[in-house]
């Protein structure tokens, strides 16, 4: 029985086999213009990078090969009951193969890609070649869109410098571009958050270029002081990489903020910033300008703009994570404040504005390029039927919501939002468990059962849930689905995910654990591969009580209570180490599995940071119990040689590993510079006390005031 991913609408095992082959012969007639041929030959020469050893050629069948003929449309085709007609004529593929010579029904050339990836699954190695079972396959997605959101510039010079797909050049994205059309992903959503990853004539000083920062030299063992630059900015790439993934029928979008982490502007002008009120609590004042400042919205307009002209196909506005208050200078108090019930919606009605000026702008630049929103997350959580009417009646009616509930909500009120908007407008969920992936400084968080009493949890984002929500998308119907993957490296069970359950899988989630892993990475260490990611118990450092900054990702803080299940972590860490090295091996030793490889030895990396995590938990828990100073300190000191060995570990693998402080905030995704600075002070070192404190990441600050 075939293992394929996305599981596919109709297969029927024929039982015969095809002879052994390593040459592919296409034959698609006389169908299509010379124009349509060239692009449909380079589609699918690039959807064959991963089987060198095939030969693809153009032609007339030839004996010994394997000859497929490509035929548009389905007419004559017997289509098996149960099949949605409308959805297979629209966008579906059928693979009909008998003793080597087939036939690929298609639509599109976006189906056509969907059918090769189907048609490589089904190969099998045989001798030097392959072969291939006689099969019937009709399939169609259920969603139109299955998009994911990958990093691109993910709070640049705010929260981070460099971070995970962020700090790729073009041929680390074509690869990436590749495995996502093997899954039938038709969308990329690139984060840029912060500093700009391009050129912005006119405001250089916004863009991710020649930025300060140290990084830490192994040979030496000290920091050294350099100037980064975005990949994409010392080497042009984008429109190339924009252009590759159009030839696989992939859609790249803008994800931006929407007057929320826009460039470097709000760190350079801090004039421009939005006014905190008299006595305000909030530190984060740079995430958001004065939207009553005209220069800060021609800013807007340029920036958005000059996106527009990088050529993407769509721009997804992101409105703030500060849900709580707007801007109060008297103009912002005047026009938004004093006319709303609460400073949320305040947010609301200046974005609305801002967001129709800036739709204006994109669509006079581009009339195809597509806007997008995500917005109104905040409590309350259940909207009332009014208020969806009122978000509905203030945005451009082309706009889709890349965004609508799934968490902490009844199933009912992601219904709501569908009736409110209709299923067409409806393109993204709540499913970001790897974005919260991506907030725990490089550790693992993929499972529920990664995480220490997950049930007493305050959020529930973890890959579980993502699936739930999928699940949802495809029974209402909607347009499309969204999945984050803001961390690549050991996290390739979410992109599986997304493309599985995207595509309009109802299987139960353990059987798909199991099937995906085997797809990507063959059989043999399937079972080890599975336990490793299930078994990995994660400890935020941020989880002991010493440790003052609030980590809002992980609330739950380290107690006696949860001695056992250190211990027990303990006990099988050496297990897990073996079957990482073990995994790795069998990666590398293999080409079809060798570009995983990176995957483990991210997780052996966390893995190994864990030990030492363990031991600086069980420390802490003893001194939360230490009655004497003298027993305090010694115990002090036992922490701080945990948290050092933690860091060498970060120190040998990752390159942005310092606080970020250009916004005038101390800002750090490893809790390491935090727990030092505590240590310090009540070891007594510094005089007086460093009091400025390092938080756990920008992206932490709009939640803690919740
Ligand atoms: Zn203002």
């Amino acid at each position: 029985m075939y293992n394929l991913l996305p599981e596919v609408k109709f297969i029927s095992e024929e039982g015969g086999t095809s002879h052994e082959f390593s040459r592919i012969v296409l034959d698609y007639g006389e169908m299509k213009g010379d124009s349509g041929r060239s692009s449909f030959e380079e589609l699918i020469r690039c959807k064959f990078w991963d089987l060198p050893s095939i030969d693809c050629s153009f032609g007339k069948a030839e004996t010994g090969a394997l000859n497929i003929r490509l035929q548009e449309g389905f007419e004559g085709f017997a289509i098996p009951g149960k099949i949605d007609t409308g959805k297979l004529k629209r966008s579906g593929y059928t693979v009909d193969l008998r003793n080597g010579h087939g036939t690929l029904g298609y639509t599109t050339k976006e189906s056509i890609s969907c059918a090769i990836s189907t048609l490589k699954q089904l190969f099998t190695r045989s001798g030097d070649g392959f072969s291939v079972g006689d099969v019937l396959i009709v399939d169609y997605p259920s969603v139109d869109i299955r998009s994911i959101s990958t990093t691109f510039a993910w709070y640049a010079g705010y929260g981070r410098i460099g971070f995970d797909s962020q700090l790729w050049n073009f041929e680390d994205w074509k690869e990436f571009l590749n495995i996502c059309s093997n899954f039938k992903i038709n969308q990329l959503n690139m984060c840029m958050y912060g500093y700009w990853p391009f050129e912005l004539p006119g405001y250089p000083e916004t863009c991710l270029k020649n930025i300060p920062m140290k990084v830490w030299n192994r040979e030496s063992g000290n920091y050294i002081d350099i100037m980064y630059t975005h990949p994409n900015l010392s080497g042009e790439f984008l429109s190339e990489l924009i252009e590759y993934a159009h030839l696989l029928s992939i859609r790249i979008f803008a994800y931006i903020g929407l007057n929320s982490y826009n460039g470097g502007f709000s760190n350079i002008h801090r004039e421009k910033r939005m006014k905190l009120p008299p006595g305000s609590r909030y530190v984060n004042d740079f995430d958001s300008l004065c939207l009553s400042d005209r220069d800060n919205i021609e800013y807007l307009k340029r920036a958005t703009r000059r996106i527009v002209q990088l050529g993407l196909d769509g721009i997804v506005f992101e409105e703030s994570e500060e849900a709580y208050w707007f801007c109060n200078c008297d103009s912002c108090r005047k026009e938004y404040g004093e006319k709303t019930v609460s400073p949320a919606e305040a947010k609301h009605e200046a974005n609305y504005r801002l967001l129709n000026i800036l739709h204006a702008e994109i669509k006079e630049e581009n009339p195809d390029c597509e806007v997008g929103l995500r917005a109104w997350r905040e409590p309350p959580l259940e909207k009332t039927d009014e208020f969806l009417k009122h978000y509905c009646e203030s945005i451009p009616k082309d706009v889709c919501l890349y965004w609508a509930p799934g968490l902490y909500v009844p199933e009912s009120e992601f219904t709501k939002w569908v009736n409110s908007f209709g299923p067409e407008r409806i393109c993204a969920r709540d499913t970001e468990s790897n974005a919260w992936s991506a907030t725990q400084g490089r550790l693992v968080r993929i499972f529920k059962s990664n995480v220490l009493r997950s049930g007493t949890e305050t959020n529930d984002q973890f890959i579980e849930k993502d699936i739930e929500q999928h699940k949802g998308s495809v029974a209402h119907g909607v347009r499309g689905i969204n999945g984050y993957l803001f961390e690549w490296y050991g996290y390739f069970l979410h992109l599986l995910a997304h493309a599985h359950y995207g595509w309009g899988s109802e299987m139960d989630e353990e059987t798909f654990y199991d099937k995906a892993v085997r797809r990507l990475l063959g059989d043999r260490e399937a079972e080890n591969i599975l336990y490793v990611l299930r078994n990995i118990l994660t400890i935020h450092e941020s989880q002991i009580n010493l440790f003052p900054a609030e980590f809002p990702f992980l609330r739950n803080n380290v107690s006696s209570v949860d001695i056992a299940s250190i211990r027990e972590a303990k006990k099988k860490w050496p297990l897990i180490d073996g079957k990482l090295d073990r995994i790795i091996s069998y990666c590398e030793s293999q080409e079809d599995y060798a570009v995983y490889a990176r995957h483990f030895k991210k997780i052996r990396n966390a893995h190994h940071r864990n030990r030492h995590i363990y031991n600086l938990c069980l420390a802490a828990v003893r001194y939360d119990e230490e009655q004497t100073e003298e027993g305090k300190i010694a115990i002090l000191r036992e922490i701080e040689e945990h948290n050092e060995k933690d860091f060498d570990l970060v120190k040998s693998m990752f390159f942005d590993i310092i606080p970020v402080d250009r916004t005038g905030v101390k800002s750090c995704m490893y809790p390491y510079h935090e727990l030092k600075r505590v240590l310090d002070n009540k070891l007594g070192r510094n005089s007086p006390p460093d009091e400025e404190m390092i938080y756990l990441g920008v992206e932490a600050l709009g939640w803690l005031w919740i």
